[in-house]
């Protein structure tokens, strides 16, 4: 969402200063991406390049969302100046049980990097954190325990089976790496902190590789196990107690022992002073969120039956490392509308925010008029949002949609019943399968669903879905929700000037391109361009952010699912001459778009503004056959709009669905146009824990890393990127 989108510097500067980190002194960068913006589990990340080169590592908070502290220290710690090294900082792992003040929202997310999952939003997420696991050289965790860890039985409180002031390793010593070392020597340090002597931390060996560890089963699971045994570089827990009632002095600690760990593994860092009273403070800042443009100040708010309800969290949210604002509407709890927008097709009472899960606020709601708004004639019409977009679909009706589009179910226009609809095949709470699955965010992922309710699809790779009316009393009746992979045909750059190149998108193939500065600007495909995230090495590109093409050396170009991290493939980027451009790809359209009238590209990451500008193309007389403009209107960009968005004039958003539903019957099937290019999404995102070659032990971590940044792709690189072009997480490290 555009409100996350605008805040960060750009990840060029880090870029451009990681380019330029020959030298020892280099410039200090921060920058700052959410992963999964606009649906309900965004995820940010900020980057720090250290001012003198140094080991990446990666902190993270927030994984289970009743561990405050774990979340602020990590905002906290995202804004320390750091000297050596790198860090890359995870606040808030979970954002939708943080929302909920919960644990868990559907699985603990701590116990889910045994393996590749792909059936709950937890699971994309742990994609991600692998995705930046793997670009660091340790890894430190921020939680909050109950009690207090002691190796021997004190009290029922403080004993060998509590958590709470301890930093938790899964093994003294792994490969060459000695972890109780390391840990034992800056605990010495964390301690002469702690006045309180009960209040002291304590090493913690969970002992996870051994078999008869009473944690062994649990702690497998676990992320910093993953990190441990999988990718062999250090990895600890820094657990603070729930016992311990002043949140202040835990996060003080907390960042503290954790700014001492980073500098063991070689990151030096000055963390922001703050005191205690700061932080709480901090914790408990209260969020005017504004809705349908109005700033809630205690008043009942007046909705017309069956209008729309949209929240703007205002200058909450904006940063990839602050705290986080949800308003859910009291019949239902699986969805923030801060990042989904709502009708108002049955009654409900309040809206309730909440800051960091922590409720500030109740909204009582008038409906101003009749509820339920009046009944269409005809057979059932159910409102959906696809891609947040208002769709409609009658009775019997396909909606049409691409792997990774995300869909909810919002209702039926003028029901006067308590509707039940029920996707089959998606269990929305894996706790309570009553079937409801309106109200609830889905990611249309066929691999994420249930197998035996797919049905025949249109074509062979189209997966079907039926969604049907289960509610009480009502007429029964249902659509089908059609699924067909994600293609992608070309990819539009613009060049420093702002002319369009068209890169034909060929998975595992070549991209010539003439060094410079480009953006991607567009996406030709069977599904919006939004939901497609390109990675360029391991670096996400934000929409509009420029990236630069070096005459030396390749570059690895993934594109992936916007919303489940999925790989779509990549291409290698390579630096041509415009002969050999021409000479490589005479296929491939390169056109030249007059320049755009405003002169500041910086401003057309907000909104895609470019995929609405009229684009004359201006034929390159070298390669004059077969070019194409690369975009000249909505219609054509995308080459077949899954379905038509009912509200289209998104102004007039607020009081009436439009009137057309936007589904094309199925009958008309065979009308539809082929697509011919065909980009496997099968392409297995993760990496199955990829062994280095050996464990390195400490002191020699600080060379592999600037190694790593530097990471040119050469000749043999670029082999293996080719080779594991389905496998990107494996390839360039950050
Ligand atoms: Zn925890």
């Amino acid at each position: 969402m555009a409100r996350r989108t605008h805040w960060a510097i750009s990840l060029l500067v880090l870029a451009a200063a990681f380019l330029a980190s020959a030298g020892p002194c280099q410039a200090s960068a921060k920058s700052g991406f959410v992963f999964f913006e606009g649906t309900q589990y965004p995820l940010g990340v900020v980057f720090i390049q250290g001012e003198t080169p140094g080991p990446t590592v990666m902190i993270q908070g927030g994984i289970q969302g009743d561990e405050p502290t774990g979340f602020l220290s990590a905002q906290i710690l995202a804004e320390s100046r750091v000297l050596k090294g790198n860090l890359i900082v995870v606040p808030r792992a979970n954002v939708p049980s943080i929302h909920v003040h919960k644990r868990a929202v559907n699985v603990d997310m701590n116990r889910r990097f045994d393996r590749d999952y792909n059936q709950f939003y937890e699971d994309r997420l742990a994609r991600v954190v692998r995705f930046l696991l793997s670009q660091s050289s340790a890894f430190i965790h921020l939680h909050e325990g109950s009690g207090f860890y002691d190796p021997v039985y004190v009290s029922a409180l403080r004993n060998p089976s509590r958590w709470g002031q301890s930093i938790i390793i899964d093994a003294n010593t792994h490969e060459r790496l000695d972890l109780a070392r390391l840990v034992n020597s800056a605990l010495a340090e964390i301690n002469t902190s702690v006045k309180e002597k009960d209040l002291q931390f304590k090493l913690f060996n969970t002992r996870t590789f051994e078999p008869d560890s009473q944690y062994a089963k649990e702690m497998r699971k676990s992320l910093t196990f993953y990190a441990l045994a999988n990718l062999n570089i250090p990895a600890m827990a820094v657990e603070v107690s729930k016992n311990i009632g002043n949140l202040g002095w835990k996060v003080k600690h907390q960042v503290y022992a954790t700014s001492v760990l980073l500098r063991h593994c070689g990151v030096e860092i000055v963390p922001p002073h703050v005191d205690a009273d700061e932080i709480l403070r901090l914790h408990e800042r209260d969020h005017r969120v504004k809705i349908n443009g109005k700033s809630l100040d205690g008043q009942a708010l007046a909705l017309p039956p069956g209008g729309t309800l949209k929240v703007d969290p205002g200058s909450a949210g904006k940063e990839a490392h602050g705290q986080v604002v949800a308003v859910f509407a009291s019949d239902r709890q699986g969805v923030n509308l801060v990042d989904s927008p709502r009708m108002a097709l049955e009654r409900f009472q309040e809206l309730e925010t909440r800051v960091d899960g922590r409720k500030v606020s109740t909204t009582t709601v008038r409906f101003a008029g009749d509820m339920p708004p009046p009944l269409p004639d005809g057979p059932p019409v159910f409102v959906c949002w696809l891609n947040g977009k208002a769709v409609q679909v009658k009775q019997g009706e396909v909606l049409r949609a691409v792997v990774g589009d995300q869909l909810l179910i919002d209702g039926v226009l003028g029901s006067k019943w308590k509707e039940i609809l029920n996707f089959k095949g998606y269990t929305a709470r894996p706790w309570s399968n009553d079937g409801q699955d309106m109200g609830w965010e889905i990611i249309l992922d066929p691999e994420s669903f249930i197998d035996k309710y797919r049905l025949p699809g249109s074509k062979m790779d189209v997966a079907r879905y039926q969604v049907v009316r289960e509610t009480l009393g009502a007429r029964p009746a249902g659509f089908f929700v059609d699924i067909e992979p994600r293609l992608v045909q070309s990819l539009k750059l613009l060049d420093a000037k702002g002319q369009s190149v068209n890169m034909h998108w060929t998975s595992g193939g070549e991209m010539p391109l003439l060094p410079g500065e480009y953006t991607v600007a567009d996406a030709a495909g069977n599904g919006p361009a939004s939901r497609l995230l390109p990675v360029l090495g391991n670096r996400p590109l934000k929409t509009g952010e420029r990236f630069r093409v070096e005459a030396s050396r390749t570059q690895l170009l993934t594109l992936r699912q916007a919303t489940t991290f999925a790989g779509l493939g990549a291409m290698t980027i390579v630096p041509s001459t415009a002969q050999k451009t021409a000479e490589k790809a005479p296929d491939k359209a390169v056109a030249k778009a007059s320049p755009k009238p405003e002169g500041r590209p910086e401003l057309r990451a907000e909104g895609r503004p470019e995929l609405r500008a009229e684009v004359k193309p201006v034929v390159k007389p070298v390669v004059k056959s077969g070019v194409k403009p690369a975009v000249k209107s909505e219609a054509k960009h995308s080459a077949k709009p899954a379905v038509k968005p009912a509200a289209k004039s998104g102004a007039k958003l607020v009081t009436k669905v439009a009137a057309k539903p936007a589904v094309k019957p199925a009958a008309k099937d065979a009308a539809r146009p082929v697509a011919k290019a065909v980009t496997k999404t099968a392409a297995k995102p993760e990496a199955k824990a990829v062994a280095k070659p050996e464990a390195k032990p400490e002191a020699k971590v600080d060379a592999k890393v600037d190694a790593k940044v530097d990471a040119k792709v050469d000749a043999k690189a670029l082999a293996k990127a080719r080779r594991l072009s389905a496998n990107p997480d494996r390839t360039a490290q950050f």
